[in-house]
């Protein structure tokens, strides 16, 4: 199957080959003739599996040839979505597959200042990327036109529900006319999303690829169980150790990515911390510096992390499990984004058991148990690493050897399921040999910095000087 075989526009497959692509993802293939043939879309898809791609397409294509010279240049194609990195992604994305047509792209989200999206919506958009809430205020502040949207995407439907959005959703439906193509990707199907899809779709296609599971199966899982204060040292040496280059880390809370963050600086791993309070000039710089492999570790909340693109990602540490189960499969997914695979590791503390239980049910599998590596030798190479100094807080409270420390505060209880090696012998689930082959992460190694390289922009223009063709406008079944 090619793209051409879709009946995609020259333009949009000569597009998607220089970015390399060889043939469409199953998403893909089983959207892009629907939206094409102007049918509505409900799409069982998680990141990772060309969905961007699998709805931006189709929709250049029918914003190309749907173009009526003269007309004032106002949103005809609406796509919402719930994060602000998620929104300038499918934006970049939008953006390089369009380079070869004059299709102008948009992207609006809170956090940055409002004046200069008002200003480019001004300058004409065809296609407009916005989260809900700054959509909204732009719609209030009368700077946004949404009379001629033709067609909406409601991109990871299910994550802008568990993030609140759905009032928001409602409201922006208002805005919109009533005759739409309407497009929803979601990688999970609960009752909200299935009343939502009612609601909003007519006679959809419904294309599911890949049961949320799958993407599971690709990538090497493993977790460690150890006490809350041993994590980070763990965490450390899994990355000295490895020679890790590029980790993405998640933690519950902001403070604690905010504390992690420090503290893996402290050992002398460079890291950065990504999350809600953070300003979205210090959330795009660290994401650059991590995708650059400037930075080793990124340590980021789930809500910050949603929908990140980045490539090739051989490490993801759950530094703690998530509440979700179904979060757990989305941060995995990480590493095994477009064919690529890697190892997911899990740092568990005895109280999150019920959590782990809970996520090896929507497995379906037993995540595989790896001993602990000894602590004394863990908290040396975390507390002492390359002659990192350590933070005079924290040296106030390591007067003694992290491994007494941490053996004195777990107590016994702690002790039987989660001190060095202890699961082995307590009849568990056996435990596998250290976390990777040396050749392993050799071959990781090269693929980062091949990977780092081949990310460098593709300097290509953002809509171009094509003359716009006209093939009447967005069309239904
Ligand atoms: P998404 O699921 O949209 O976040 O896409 C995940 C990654 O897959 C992105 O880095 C895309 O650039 C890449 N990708 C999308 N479609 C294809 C394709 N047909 N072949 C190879 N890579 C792709």
């Amino acid at each position: 199957m090619s793209f051409s075989a879709l009946g995609l526009l020259p333009e949009l497959v000569r597009a998607v080959e220089e970015k390399g692509y060889t043939a469409p993802t199953p998403i893909q293939a089983g959207t892009i003739p629907a939206i094409l043939a102007g049918r509505d879309v409900l799409a069982g898809a998680q990141t990772g599996t060309g969905k961007t791609a699998a709805f931006v397409l189709p929709i250049l294509q029918q914003l190309t040839q749907s173009r009526t010279s003269g007309a004032r240049v106002v949103p005809r194609a609406l796509v919402l979505t719930p994060t602000r990195e998620l929104a300038a992604q499918i934006a970049d994305n939008a953006t390089g597959y369009g380079r070869h047509l004059a299709v102008r792209t948009t992207v609006v989200f809170g956090g940055v200042s409002i004046n200069p999206q008002i200003d480019q919506l001004r300058r004409g958009c065809d296609l407009l990327i916005a989260t809900p809430g700054r959509l909204l205020d732009l719609s209030e502040q009368g700077a946004l036109d949404l009379s001629r949207v033709r067609c909406l995407v409601l991109d990871e439907a299910d994550r802008m529900l568990d993030m609140g959005f759905l009032p928001a959703i409602r409201r922006v439906l208002k805005l919109l006319p009533a005759e739409r193509q309407n497009m929803l990707f979601s990688a999970t199907y609960s009752q909200d999303i299935r009343a939502l899809a009612q609601r909003l779709l007519h006679d959809p296609v419904t294309v599911e690829v890949a049961s949320r599971n799958a993407t599971a199966e690709r990538v090497t899982q493993c977790l460690y169980r150890v006490p809350k204060e041993g994590k980070r040292h763990l965490l450390a040496h899994l990355i000295n150790a490895g020679a890790w280059q590029q980790v993405l880390v998640f933690t519950r809370t902001k403070h604690g990515a905010n504390r992690l963050a420090k503290q893996l600086e402290d050992a002398g791993i460079a890291a950065a911390a990504i999350h809600g309070n953070k300003s979205q000039n210090a959330r795009t710089r660290a994401l650059a510096d991590f995708k650059a492999v400037r930075i080793t570790a990124l340590v980021a909340t789930e809500v910050a992390a949603r929908g990140l693109d980045i490539k090739e990602l051989p490490h993801v540490v759950n530094y703690e499990l998530p509440n979700v189960p179904e979060d757990y499969v989305h941060r995995i997914g990480r590493t095994a984004r477009a064919g690529a695979s890697g190892t997911a590791v899990s740092l568990v503390s005895a109280e999150e058991e019920p959590l782990l239980r809970d996520i090896e049910k929507v497995l379906k599998q037993a995540i595989p148990v790896v001993s602990v590596p000894e602590f004394p030798l863990l908290a040396a190479l975390a507390d002492s690493n390359s002659g990192t100094p350590q933070r005079a807080s924290e040296r106030t409270h390591s007067s003694r050897p992290s491994a007494q420390r941490q053996s004195s505060r777990r107590g016994s209880g702690g002790r039987d399921r989660h001190a060095n090696g202890g699961h082995g012998s307590s009849g568990q689930r056996r435990v596998e040999p250290e976390v990777r082959p040396a050749q392993t992460v050799e071959q990781r190694r090269t693929e980062t910095h091949r990977s780092a390289g081949s990310r460098r922009p593709a300097g290509g223009r953002s809509g171009g000087a094509e003359p716009s063709r006209n093939a009447g406008g967005w069309r239904r079944a």
